[in-house]
């Protein structure tokens, strides 16, 4: 079996959905991992806000214009208006949970994940059923069945142990050897749908090609590979050819945005070599990303956005040490915080962790706990790993840099926004 993994960018239209299908082939025993198609995600964010704020008009406002984007592709995709059942039910079905929801803040995650769930229920359903029109019979696989989860929703892990026999059941003696399964996507033990993180269909995919032995997995992306730097932000970015786990788990957590972090351990762990392929031209080789490689030869910039900055003292001023560690990064995980940087001095202690909705309340349960707690807000993480003399000097220097820690080969800033 091999695994592909579509995101939201490439199937974002009908040529997307067409060049899926070129990509696919004559391929057999593929199992195929899609995200919700183009920007549905963040609508279904905006469905979610509106009930949220007793918004529901906004709610429905928003699934409107979502269900007519996606019929915009199904006619253009069958050549001809049409209505695909399928879709039609998953569109009332969240038009009642909208309705329906008696929304209480302590549950705002679990509606979160419902609601947000239904952008790769709509994409993968689209998908399934237009490869069986031109020609590729599949089976569509409910991930909510097939990876069990956390009991924790927006951000659940899969429980790998769990979900083995499950999705093993899912693919065995089908008489169709191509399966399509939404990324991003599972099912706690309550039953209840999960959510696995933004952006987490790329670690959908290594789990099922994990569970499933996959000789190789593929990320089909809208760059010709993994690049040394976001071509937005950094002009001469180069082409990767080849690289290892290790180094790429590093990319990953310092905000390289080509990989989900969690992305390789499941790969890792049964050596299944990684390829990310530029999803506009098949010849090209792209990326690998395996156990063994040669070295990275260039420089790599990776800026990670949405930070900030958190400066925590002892109010005593007594050295906050181990024991006060302990105390601070489990209040941390209690909020869910995710810290990328942690720069320690005999009473300090400065953190650059994700903007998240909880800050706040864990700057707060910091202060209860005997802290002082100071915030910068826009702060940006960049981490330069082979870094130069003249990287150096344009980037870890000036008074926009606030934390900077460098090693050998490595140097990573904490700057306000630029
Ligand atoms: N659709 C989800 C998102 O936009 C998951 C993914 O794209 O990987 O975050
Ligand atoms: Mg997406």
């Amino acid at each position: 079996m091999k695994v592909y993994k579509f995101g939201g960018a490439s199937v974002r239209n009908a040529d997307g959905v067409r060049n899926l299908r070129k990509i696919i082939d004559d391929e057999r025993n593929l199992f195929i991992v899609v995200s919700a198609m183009g920007k549905t995600t963040n609508a279904l964010e905006r469905v979610f806000t509106g009930i949220q704020q007793d918004d529901r008009d906004r709610s429905m406002a928003e699934i409107a214009t979502l269900r007519a984007y996606h019929a915009a592709i199904i006619d253009e995709l069958w050549h001809a208006p049409t209505q695909l059942p399928r879709i039609e039910a998953l569109f009332a079905e969240l038009e009642q949970v909208v309705r329906e929801t008696g929304y209480r803040a302590a549950d705002a995650e679990l509606w979160y994940d419902r609601i947000v769930a239904y952008g790769e229920l709509i994409s993968t359903t689209i998908i399934s059923e237009y490869l069986n029109h031109a020609g590729v019979p599949n089976r569509w696989i409910d991930m909510r069945q097939c990876l069990v989860t956390e009991q924790r929703h927006k951000d659940a892990g899969v429980d790998i142990a769990a979900s083995t026999p499950r999705l093993r059941e899912a693919v065995r003696g089908c008489k169709e050897t191509v399966f399509v399964g939404q990324g991003f996507i599972g099912g706690a033990p309550d039953g209840t749908t999960t959510t696995l993180g933004r952006e987490g269909s790329d670690y959908s995919a290594a789990v099922a090609a994990h569970i499933l032995d996959a000789e190789s997995m593929a990320v089909w992306k809208d760059v010709d590979g993994v690049l040394n730097a976001d071509p937005k932000i950094f002009p001469d970015a180069e082409q990767i050819a080849e690289l290892n786990y290790l180094d790429t788990i590093e990319l990953a957590y310092s905000g390289a945005q080509i990989i989900h972090p969690k992305t390789i351990k499941p790969l890792q762990n049964k050596n299944i070599p990684l390829y990310v392929r530029p999803f506009g031209d098949k010849r090209k080789p792209g990326t690998v990303i395996r156990a063994m490689s040669a070295p990275v030869q260039v420089p790599i910039l990776i800026l990670k956005k949405d930070q900030v900055l958190l400066t925590v003292r002892s109010r005593d001023f007594s050295f906050v040490l181990e024991e006060k560690f302990a105390s601070i990064f489990s209040l941390l995980e209690r909020y869910r915080i995710k810290t990328n940087l942690i720069h320690n001095s005999a009473v300090n202690l400065s953190l650059c962790v994700d903007n998240s909705w909880h800050i706040g309340e864990a700057a707060e349960a910091l202060r209860e706990a005997g802290f002082d707690v100071m915030q910068a807000a826009d702060m940006e993480l960049l981490t330069i790993r082979g870094y130069t003399d003249e990287l150096w000097r344009r980037y870890a220097r000036g008074p926009q840099v606030f934390v900077r820690q460098a090693t050998q080969s490595t140097v990573r800033i904490v700057r306000k926004r630029q």
